[in-house]
């Protein structure tokens, strides 16, 4: 009899770690496994941010698939997955398509624009390698052509970010320390250039600790960011935004528009007909679809419920790399027969940087951290998922070791 083929679509945080405990955890006549991913590397999406203001280099995050998975052990297809057919245990991909004993869908998350006209096709999202380089070239290209126009055109140096969520702030805290960089190179009036952060809650970080958020603000504000809280930003278009705060339409020039303000899940999984909650698979206790026992998902695709406060936990790269320990474990039980074990999150903490040398934290509910100290538990907390991803090898190229910058 062949051997059963394990397939995980997506190489993100659940994806790739996944992958890495099974061609350590199942033998070679035990089954076949296949990990499918767009890109021939992985990357931390949670620094991407940061590749997005310019103030750190993509080739630092992104990993490359060879150097983490043994390719003897596991069969490395670089495609892009375009359906599921469950039913007939069939992956379709762009170029080819594979059968599956047992499927782990990681196929992580897409911008959701919640249909605010203009959004899609003119405003930036932080997704992937690509979009973030994107956003990097296209600042430094439009501070370059500031003093190649007459007259002098504010929307190029107005940077406008949509959402003040983890997302929105991070990135909000990298611009901020890249534009005094930008305006040296391209000899503009630092003071000329507005940072704008439109936020439909009264206060950013909604529900994060009030101290903490009153320090991110009076942190970013000090380098530069206005804030407009309470507004919701109704159009995009190629050289403009338009918000409304209490019942007035505002409109602000600008050519850079960040969107950070929502994600969904990869709408591959809702089109390929599983059943879903907000777009995504609320997964059995084990990690598998309540519909198909062969078929587990993991990360941003899959939902799991807060007993505590009756919400959906967030979907957090901490979470994906807890469960693929779960969903590594089960693949092989499943294959094995054997018992599969439940998933429960473990939250060690919500860390937010501010930039490079400033940041917030609540550790294990209840332990405040602010500035350097928060950073260094950021940091901490990257170079330990490396080191799991990697080992020492991977850490000592990637990681980040100076703790003050
Ligand atoms: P991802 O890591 O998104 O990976 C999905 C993978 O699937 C990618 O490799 C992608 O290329 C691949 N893929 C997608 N579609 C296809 C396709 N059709 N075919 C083939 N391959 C495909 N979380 C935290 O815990 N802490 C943080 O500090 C934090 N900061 C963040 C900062 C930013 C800027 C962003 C955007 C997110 C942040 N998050 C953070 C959230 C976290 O990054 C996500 O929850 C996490 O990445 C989800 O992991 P995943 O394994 O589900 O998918």
């Amino acid at each position: 009899m062949n051997n059963p083929h394990i397939v995980i679509l997506g190489a993100g945080y659940g994806g790739i770690m996944t992958a890495v405990k099974l061609q350590k955890s199942i033998g070679m006549n035990e089954a076949d496994i296949t990990l499918v991913n767009m890109n021939d590397y992985h990357y931390q999406t949670t620094w991407l941010h940061e590749n997005a203001a310019g103030t750190l280099h993509q080739d630092r995050t992104r990993i490359s698939i060879k150097e983490v998975v043994n390719l003897n052990r596991v069969h490395f297809v670089q495609d892009k997955v375009i359906s599921i057919k469950p039913d007939a245990k069939k992956v379709k991909l762009s170029n080819n398509e594979l059968n599956y004993d047992v499927l782990v869908i990681g196929l992580g998350f897409e911008a959701a624009t919640f249909g605010i006209p203009g959004l899609e096709e003119h405003a930036f999202t932080i997704g992937d390698i690509n979009s973030a380089r994107l956003i990097r070239e296209h600042l430094e290209y439009n501070f370059a052509l500031y003093h190649n126009e007459e007259p002098n055109n504010q929307a190029r140096i107005n940077i406008v970010v949509g959402g003040g969520g983890f997302t929105g702030v991070e990135f909000l805290g990298e611009i901020a320390n890249r534009v005094p960089e930008l305006c040296e190179e391209y000899d503009i009036d630092k003071h000329l250039v507005r940072i704008i952060n439109i936020e439909g809650s009264p206060t950013v970080l909604p529900g994060f600790d009030p101290q903490l958020v009153e320090y991110a603000m009076n942190s970013l504000e000090s380098r530069g960011v206005e804030f407009v809280t309470g507004a919701m930003l109704k159009e995009c278009t190629p050289d403009k935004v338009t918000y409304e705060k209490d019942g007035r339409l505002v409109e602000i020039p600008t050519m850079t528009t960040i969107w950070a303000a929502g994600v969904k899940a990869n709408s591959i999984v809702e089109k390929s007909g599983f059943s879903t909650n907000r777009g995504k698979v609320e997964v059995r206790k084990d990690m598998r679809t309540p519909d198909y026992d062969d078929v587990f998902v993991i990360g941003d695709c899959a939902l799991i419920m807060d007993p505590e406060t009756g919400r959906p936990f967030p979907p957090t790269a901490q979470i994906a790399i807890q469960q693929s320990g779960t969903v590594a474990h089960n693949v092989k039980a499943f294959i094995n027969e054997g018992e599969l074990e439940e998933f429960t999150p473990k939250l060690l903490g919500t860390i937010a940087s501010l930039g490079h040398n400033d940041g917030i934290a609540v550790l294990f509910n209840q332990y405040k951290l602010f500035g350097w100290k928060a950073t260094f538990m950021k940091k901490m907390s990257d170079n330990r998922y490396l080191l799991k991803l990697g080992g020492p090898g991977l850490l000592m190229k990637k990681g980040k070791f100076n703790i003050f910058y």
